[in-house]
């Protein structure tokens, strides 16, 4: 079965009021569209982004989808336009999917595919909780009975076929996918949301996401140390800052004790052993090498294991330079 996902990030998050579109602001390390990219990514064979192809591409580097294509004036344009360069595809079943939520909880695709079994489209929603009351210039007019009332999530899901011809059908003003498929007069069946799938609407919804996205990952902790010996002819190489100095520290790389100690402490906390098993001090490649490039590894392995560095990293990597103490008559100097 062909599963495709359409991802809308045509919006300028207006009412968040930052300079970037929220949607490719940066939450849990990694930007907000991202992060369900990689959530769409492990249940679909097809992913087309809608938005500007540049930012996109960027954002989703590494992250296989189809060739971004532009978004429209609305939402509604933004996902008719993703429906139209799918076509070709002929996908049985499309998810559409708000950029601006980085959080899908790992049951609501199975339960929305599921569902479409027996409806041509399912949505996960939230019974509204709270009293509803409609007002008028700040004054309450009526209390609207909140029984069987729902709070629209994404993504949602749809037969292909009827989610395109619901579009085509050219009704105007819909603010979700389902609305259309209701107006043509199908079903749509609700499945159980989450209060964690937040759309990043308002600064406030920034903290929130932080704290439901990392409050489901593991803290790893790692220590890192290195010692090199102080030599004449050679750069002293800090923290990858040239220091002015008659001596530079020796070794087969650039021997800047601080980034290899930080790289120790990331692959420490990865429990991939250390700087050594990466870039052997035997291989003619790191001669003289930049050791910045071993820390965008190690910084690639954080990423590729799932994992998310916290913005407070530069701090921590700061006093972890400052913290390097090591009593020579103790530890073993190393020449990577
Ligand atoms: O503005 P709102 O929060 O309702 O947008 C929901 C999603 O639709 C966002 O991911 C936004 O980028 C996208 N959108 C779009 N094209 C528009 C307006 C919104 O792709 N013209």
């Amino acid at each position: 079965m062909r599963i495709a996902a359409i991802l809308v990030a045509a919006g300028s998050g207006s009412r968040f009021g930052a300079d970037t579109p929220k949607q490719f602001l940066t939450l849990a390390g990694q930007p907000v569209i991202r992060h369900a990219a990689q959530a769409l990514a492990a249940h679909v064979t097809h992913l087309q982004p809608v938005g500007d192809a540049a930012a996109i591409d960027a954002a989703l580097a590494g992250i296989g989808h189809l060739p971004t294509v532009p978004g429209g004036a609305t939402r509604q344009d933004s996902v008719r336009a993703g429906l139209e360069a799918l076509a070709p595809h002929a996908p049985d079943i499309v998810l559409v999917h708000d950029a601006a939520r980085p959080f899908i909880p790992p049951g609501t695709i199975p339960a929305l595919i599921e569902a479409l079994r027996h409806h041509p489209g399912a949505i996960p929603a939230q019974p509204v909780a709270d009293t509803l009351k409609q007002a008028r210039d700040g004054v309450i007019a009526r209390t609207v009975p909140r029984d069987g009332l729902f709070r629209a999530q994404t993504p949602q899901a749809f037969r292909f076929d009827a989610l395109l011809a619901a579009h085509r059908a050219g009704i105007q003003g819909a603010t979700d996918d389902a609305s259309l498929l209701e107006a043509a007069g199908e079903s749509v069946a609700i499945v159980p949301g989450a209060e964690d799938n937040i759309k990043l609407t308002y600064p406030e919804d920034l903290a929130r996401l932080e704290r439901a996205m990392t409050a489901r990952m593991i803290p790893r902790v790692g220590t890192g140390f290195d010692v090199h010996a102080l030599v004449p002819g050679r750069p002293l190489m800090l923290c990858g800052i040239a220091v002015p100095h008659d001596k530079g520290l020796a070794g087969h790389s650039d021997a800047d004790v601080g980034i290899h100690a930080l790289c120790d402490a990331i692959y420490g906390a990865l429990a991939e052993g250390d700087i050594g098993r990466h870039f052997p001090p035997s291989e003619a490649a790191w001669k003289d090498a930049d050791s910045a490039r071993f820390l965008r590894h190690a910084a690639g392995r954080i990423a590729a294991r799932g994992g998310a560095a916290r913005r407070k990293a530069s701090v921590r990597r700061q006093k972890s330079c400052g913290m390097i103490r090591p009593s020579a008559g103790l530890l073993k100097p190393r020449r990577i």
